[in-house]
């Protein structure tokens, strides 16, 4: 597939290498009967759905997840075929098209079948019931709430082909809650072998967290989001390190101008940096349009293998940065990722932004154009010359 040229010096690499890497790590560690969501919401938390959802088709997952019905008819549109999951709500009214394209939806009310049914003709819609066990969030709480749904469900436009539940603290030491929950899982679950007797049915419960610490208690799937992508889902469970990971993000630039300024000199808007000798400036083409919000004005870049301090407010589309000499116009400036021997992470804009990593891959805007790399090489036809020549190793 190629992808929209671009005219512009700043790019975000996504190594699908390291996710098709990260999903063996976790099949390692998986029991051979447990199958694999890859969680490809929210434009696969930032770094392009359908290039991500294929490079983990690739490397054998059963299925995708997705959190809305319109993410799930784009990578129908791509050609992709298999199984997906809505693991949200999705409006009644919208059924028909979720059956229509073989796109399984999440039910956890009785009303919303009663409604959905007159929108589906011959249909059969497939739909996984989300349990809530203490996330809080959507599900059905009480046994007594699910024997209402399953006889509701009972009707020859629906399929009960999965249950599922999500798990609140999977990511953080303390065990107990995620404990309860899971007893608590386990206690429906067998309630609703009882009334809906197919083998077929795929029951799942982990995300990233509980799947990588607790292989032995997922059921027949898990869905695998946040470490897929090579990132942890707490700073707990990266210290732990129950499997490796490789992050598959990184996000680089190049200065566009370079100047030597004298002492005293104001830097940006509210001239908030003032040069205190003889300084080199650096600008680069990147700012809070791009997602790389102004909090971040405390962060380093790397060039030439080396970091270097952001100086002044960040622009809308432009930052300033203190070089430790004069470099030319084009040198490779590193936001995330590495260079040689230096390395600013995604966890480290999440320690500067208090947030976790997650926020940080998803907030880099879509005017930075994602570049693919696949088998080492570059996937996108139309820059690939460009940035073969220009990438760092
Ligand atoms: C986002 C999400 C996941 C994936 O969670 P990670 O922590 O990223 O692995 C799994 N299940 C549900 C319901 C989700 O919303």
């Amino acid at each position: 597939m190629s992808l929209q040229p671009f005219y512009r010096d700043s790019w975000c690499e996504v190594n699908l290498d390291a996710i098709q890497y990260n999903i063996k790590q976790l099949k390692q560690v998986l029991s051979d009967d447990t199958e694999i969501f890859a969680v490809v919401k929210g434009n696969a938390y930032g770094h392009g759905d359908i290039q991500v959802a294929n490079a983990a088709l690739e490397e054998g997952v059963y299925g995708l997840a997705v959190t809305l019905l319109d993410e799930a008819l784009k990578l129908r549109e791509a050609g992709i075929k298999a199984p997906i999951l809505v693991m949200s709500w999705v409006r009644p009214e919208d059924v028909k098209l979720a059956a229509e394209n073989d796109i399984t939806v999440t039910v956890f009310q009785k009303e919303w079948v009663e409604q959905a049914k007159v929108h589906l003709f011959n249909q059969t819609l497939s739909v996984h019931i989300k349990i809530d066990t203490g996330m809080g969030r959507i599900g059905i709480r009480t046994l007594e709430e699910m024997e209402d749904l399953i006889k509701e469900l009972d009707d020859s436009h629906f399929k009960v082909t999965g249950a599922f539940t999500h798990f609140a603290t999977a990511d953080e030491e303390d065990e107990s809650y995620y404990r309860n929950q899971q007893s608590r899982f386990t206690e429906c679950i067998g309630m609703l072998k009882s009334y809906v007797k197919d083998d077929n049915i795929v029951i799942h419960s982990g995300n990233s967290a509980a799947s990588m610490r607790y292989p032995n208690d997922m059921f027949d799937a898990v869905r695998f989001g946040i470490s897929m992508y090579g990132l942890y889902p707490s700073p707990f469970v990266k210290q732990i390190q129950p499997i490796d990971l490789q992050p598959a993000f990184s996000l680089h630039s190049k200065l566009i101008h370079v100047k030597k300024l004298p002492a005293g000199e104001g830097i940006s808007y509210g001239k908030t940096y003032e040069t205190q000798g003889e300084e080199w400036i650096g600008t680069v083409p990147v700012g809070y349009a791009d997602g790389w919000i102004r909090r971040l004005h405390t962060q380093h870049v790397i060039i030439n293998g080396k970091k270097m301090p952001i100086v002044g407010r960040i622009c809308m589309d432009q930052f300033m940065v203190r070089l430790d000499g004069p470099y030319p116009v084009g040198e490779q400036v590193t936001l995330i990722g590495r260079q040689g021997d230096e390395e600013v992470t995604v966890d480290d804009i999440a320690d500067t932004l208090e947030t976790i990593t997650y926020e940080i891959p998803c907030s880099i805007s879509y005017r930075v154009p994602r570049v693919y790399v696949h088998n080492q090489e570059i996937m996108d036809v139309e820059n690939k010359l460009y940035l073969e020549k220009n990438r760092l190793k």
